[in-house]
């Protein structure tokens, strides 16, 4: 059986095989449909889906359960596909009909087997003693080639249990089904489980919301044209697939319904129903096509395919109503054949410079991505050499800048820091007023510590003590400071490193390692100078300027050098405690700050830039700039998109 294009103004009023195959239709129609058709196919095996985000444009039928889809489809392809009652299509059935010249029937049927395996089985644990089993699910491939048509529900009703088991569920992993033959039309379609409107025996209660969001996941994309299939023994406006179809595609652009079961129709509705098929009741943009299948009783007598072809023209040719619909080219299967051929390279036609459009995106996307990683070290020594060098002073360059403040990598260095310093000046701030309050607590001390002299004598090596004590309570948290410091730091100077030396494993090492070292013996050196500041603040040392500055400041009278004996007397003792001791935090501000940052991040970049350039004189400049291996395989995945996608770019511009 075959039913082949017609195009438009060419119409035969009787279908007839011969007619229509007759050389010169048969050659035009080739030139203009079959290279579109072999576009898509070409692009599909190219397998450029994967790179896009838009799919290949296709046919999708969809409809209630027993509407009719699985006889439409046998008739279209001439080849018989499980039937039955309840959901009997459960994975999407991709069914692809290739016109051959010559050569006999052929069908491949591709599918993934699923494969549930327990994951570690030698635990030797059972469900039951309460173990939690992981299991894994792995998909392989099947690909089956037969010649025997006969075969073909068999092979579909195993894919189906490969794949979605054998109960009822529902899968959406898809089933190619491929027919090469001389007698059938040029068309892909695509099959999808019948809407159900009560779950059966034996099925779970959310099988209809199952199916649903499958039929949704295909019916939505704009490059699928919607085949809505609608049995005219059930209200039309009452039918799901139809509302469906019509959320997803308001404006009608991509759906179109065939109205079946034409034979079963109430006596009295004839009228009602000519009206919907042409196109007056429910109007759809692309309209109606009325076809008459194989009903139960003529399956169980055995009726060809062939000779129902020959009923179904019968039937519409001696229909008092609905035999002008042949004339309209709105019934019988071959018109449909037609129709959906055309309107399927029609709908690829438009898609094409989307198709086109998007490809050219991903191409310059996948060539931005190959850049990046394009180029790597040469090979010869002397390359090898000059381009350590290179990229040696760019992350030299890159680390003086950070230390400046001129880089900033996520966070800001500088700010970090401040942050960090600004919290020890506040906590220095903060130790004075527990140093001096209350107040009582002081001239308590220092009646407590003095030696021989009576009361209200004053005694310099208490005041003296007294400071030491406290100011010594401060290292601790000066080297704190200094920690966090050098890991605020570190993590800058790796990131750095990182940013500039993903590539090469070794390189990278090499450097934090580098950095490592750098900066334990910079923190050595850092502590070693706070402990000796601390030694120094134990002398008590202030300019006496400075020191009656800010005494005057803190006491309401005014004091000089020449008033001195006045002031000492143990009464102004906590004041004189203050102002030295004020003095001191704000020495002990800016001082610890200036000397992490010094040695933490001045001096540390100094030394590492140097260092770094000592990685020129190793023996094996190659092995430092060994790749690592992902970016291989990054480079080979995009530079075999970048060939799948000028290789669809070239045959889309053959066509446009
Ligand atoms: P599906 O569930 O949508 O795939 O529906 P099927 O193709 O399995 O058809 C459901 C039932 O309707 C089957 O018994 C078919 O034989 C029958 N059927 C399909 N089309 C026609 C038709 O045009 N006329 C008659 N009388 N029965 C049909
Ligand atoms: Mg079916």
């Amino acid at each position: 059986m075959a039913y082949f294009f017609r195009s438009s103004g060419d119409r035969p009023n009787s279908f007839n095989k011969s007619q229509i195959m007759g050389g010169e239709l048969h050659d035009r129609l080739e030139e203009n449909i079959r290279p579109f058709l072999d576009l898509i196919d070409k692009l599909r095996s190219i397998g450029i889906q994967k790179d896009l985000d838009m799919s290949l444009p296709t046919i999708v039928v969809i409809g209630d359960q027993s509407s009719g889809k699985s006889s439409v489809l046998e008739a279209l392809s001439g080849v018989a596909l499980p039937r039955g009652s309840g959901i009997v299509t459960r994975c999407p059935l991709e069914l692809k009909l290739r016109k051959v010249t010559g050569g006999s029937w052929k069908a491949t049927i591709s599918y993934r087997r699923k494969k549930m395996e327990v994951a570690n089985p030698s635990s030797g644990k059972t469900e039951s003693s309460g173990a939690r089993q992981d299991v894994r699910v792995s998909y392989i491939p099947q690909t089956i080639t037969f010649e025997d048509p006969s075969l073909v529900e068999r092979h579909v009703k195993d894919a189906q249990i490969a794949q979605a088991g054998d109960g009822a569920g529902i899968s959406d992993e898809i089933i190619t089904l491929e027919i090469r033959s001389p007698d059938v039309c040029d068309l892909t379609l695509i099959d999808l489980p019948g809407i159900a409107r009560v779950p059966l025996q034996g099925q779970p209660l959310d099988i209809g919301n199952k199916i649903k969001t499958l039929i949704m996941k295909f019916i939505r994309k704009p490059e699928t044209i919607n085949m809505v299939v609608v049995p005219l023994n059930i209200d039309i406006a009452t039918t799901e697939a139809l509302k469906m179809a019509q959320e997803v595609d308001p404006e009608g652009t991509r759906t179109f319904a065939v109205l079946t079961k034409p034979d079963l129709i109430d006596k009295g509705t004839e009228r009602h129903i000519l009206a919907t098929a042409q196109n007056k009741v429910v109007p759809l943009r692309k309209g109606y096509i009325m076809v008459k299948c194989r009903g139960q009783q003529q399956i169980d007598d055995n009726i060809s395919l062939d000779e129902a072809s020959t009923m179904e023209r019968d039937f519409f040719e001696n229909h008092d109503y609905f035999s002008c619909l042949l004339n309209e080219n709105k019934a019988t299967i071959p018109c449909l054949a037609t129709e959906l051929t055309e309107q399927l390279v029609d709908h690829i036609k438009k898609s094409l410079p989307l198709l086109d459009e998007e490809i050219k995106k991903q191409l310059s996307e996948v060539r931005k991505e190959l850049k990046k990683i394009e180029g790597g070290p040469p090979r010869d020594p002397q390359g090898a050499k000059q381009y350590l060098i290179n990229i040696l002073s760019e992350f030299n360059q890159k680390m003086q800048s950070l230390s400046l403040g001129d880089l900033i990598i996520k966070e800001n260095l500088f700010n970090e820091l401040r942050v960090e310093y600004k919290k020890w000046n506040d906590f220095l701030n903060n130790s004075m007023s527990t140093f001096f309050h209350p107040s009582a607590k002081i001239k308590q001390e220092i009646m407590k510590n003095r030696g021989r002299e009576l009361a209200s004598f004053s005694s310099y090596r208490v005041f003296e003590m007294l400071l030491q004590k406290h100011v010594a309570q401060l290292k601790d948290p000066a080297i704190v400071l200094l920690t966090t410091v050098k890991d605020i730091i570190f993590k800058q100077f790796s990131c750095l490193s990182k940013d500039c030396f993903w590539r090469y494993p070794e390189l990278l090492k090499l450097t934090m390692e580098k950095i490592e070292d750098i900066q334990s013996s910079q923190h050595r050196k850092a502590e070693e100078r706070i402990t000796e500041q601390f030694e120094m603040e134990n002398m008590i040392c202030t300019q006496d300027d400075i020191y009656f500055k800010t005494l005057n400041r803190n006491m309401k009278e005014a004091f000089s050098d020449t008033q001195l004996p006045l002031c000492d007397i143990a009464s102004k003792y906590s004041d004189m405690l203050k102002a030295y001791y004020e003095i001191m935090v704000q020495r002990m501000a800016d001082q610890v700050p200036m000397l992490t940052r010094y040695c933490m991040l001045k001096e540390a970049v100094h030394l590492l830039c140097k260092d770094m350039l000592t990685l020129l004189d190793s023996e094996n400049v190659g092995e430092i700039l060994s790749e690592n291996t992902d970016i291989g395989r990054k480079r080979r995945d995009l530079q075999a998109r970048l060939d799948r996608l000028n290789t669809a770019q070239g045959e889309i511009e053959k066509c446009i």
